[in-house]
């Protein structure tokens, strides 16, 4: 008897997306973790079983081999850096853009060119850093855990750095998307000892979300 395989996945999103691939490799989720409270989640493979945490703590518990396999958005694993972690396939899911962007009238084009200092208000410092040192804009960077699109209604910064899928949350608040920053999708990620000692159990695991998302 094997100890069972753990997935660590976040809830909505990433969450619903995984649904079908699992679906393809015969695993049903056996509880909704909208409606259930627990935290481990059964399926109907009894060697499978999956942790419900947060998005961004997904890289951590798979890192540290808490859980052997997970799903995250390339955002959170810029973020974390990726430390312990295999990324072995691009599962296209969850699809997304990082963007900036700033209130109506604010002249970014502008702002960018001055040399002065830009006030970027963002939950994704790495990937807000990285970009505007590519450009060779000055930054400071105000880190927050949500609700970016405030930030340049109330002056906390001039531009914020935020996921855009519809753009709808930034139309509602007078935002608008002035440069696009990367693509963002999904991918598993694989604990690098479960990978060599779990090989046999994931193998089929692996090879069935392969099939699905290519
Ligand atoms: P947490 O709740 O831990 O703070 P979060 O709010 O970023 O994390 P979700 O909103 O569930 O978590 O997003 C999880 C992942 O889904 C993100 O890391 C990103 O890769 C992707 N994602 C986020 N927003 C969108 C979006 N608007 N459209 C598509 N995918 C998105
Ligand atoms: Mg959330």
């Amino acid at each position: 008897m094997h100890t069972p395989l753990t997935l660590a996945l976040s809830k909505g999103r990433i969450f619903n997306d995984t649904l079908p691939l699992l679906k393809s490799a015969g695993i049903v989720v056996l509880e909704d973790p909208e409606s259930s409270r627990k935290l481990i989640l059964p399926t109907s493979n009894s060697a499978l079983r999956i942790i419900v945490v947060r998005a961004s703590d997904v890289p951590t518990y798979v890192q540290y081999g808490a859980a052997d396999i997970g799903v995250a958005g390339k955002d959170v694993l810029i973020e974390h850096g990726g430390v312990g972690l295999y990324q072995p396939i691009d599962l296209q899911i969850a699809a997304c853009r990082m963007s900036v962007a700033v209130a109506q009238g604010f002249d970014y084009p502008r702002a960018v060119r001055r040399g002065s200092r830009l006030r970027v208000a963002t939950k994704y410092v790495e990937i807000a850093r990285n970009h505007f040192a590519s450009k060779g804009v000055h930054v400071d960077l105000i880190k927050l855990y949500g609700s970016m699109e405030l930030a340049p209604l109330v002056g906390l910064a001039d531009a914020i750095v935020d996921l855009i899928s519809t753009g709808s949350t930034l139309r509602a608040n007078n935002l608008v998307e002035v440069e696009q920053i990367m693509a963002i999708s999904s991918r598993l990620i694989v604990n690098q000892a479960a990978l060599k000692l779990k090989r046999e159990v994931l193998q089929p695991i692996l090879a069935a979300f392969e099939r699905a998302s290519s």
